[in-house]
């Protein structure tokens, strides 16, 4: 912004010159385009203003329409939101992807990353029972 000033300072110089009187046409376009860039600049930064607090304000709605409580409980992470419709359920400590009952009543991540817990779903429960809200 510094610089369009600049070239306007330049250009009433110039203007005020005796030898440039002969260029006055093309100064004085000089000074409108200079002027005129110096207006979608200010524009702009008004624009941008606008985008980070209204990008603020869409954080803001994100991180209220995805929050959850976390809790960890024997070694087991529990999330309770939006996405899980109010309720308490199950996810793997180590990658936070929903985690799913084993064949043999322990719980494993979803997408198999390794994780693995003995606890059995029906201690899910008796856990959720402990938590106070
Ligand atoms: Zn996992």
């Amino acid at each position: 912004m510094g610089e369009i000033k600049d070239i306007a300072d330049l250009t009433i110089k110039l203007l005020q010159m005796k030898e440039a009187k002969q260029f006055a046409g093309e100064i004085l376009k000089i000074q409108s385009l200079a002027s005129s860039v110096q207006s979608q600049q200010a524009e702009m930064l008004e624009r941008d203003l606008r985008l980070i607090e209204e990008n603020s304000e869409l954080r803001r709605e994100l991180a209220a329409a995805t929050a959850e409580d976390v809790r960890i409980h024997c070694g087991v992470e529990l999330r309770k939101g939006k996405r899980t419709s109010g309720k308490w359920a199950a996810f793997c400590p180590k990658c936070h992807m929903p985690a799913t009952e084993g064949e043999y009543q322990d719980a494993f991540c979803s997408v198999d990353c390794g994780w693995r817990s003995g606890v059995l779903p029906s201690d899910l429960e008796s856990m959720v029972r402990t938590f106070k809200e």
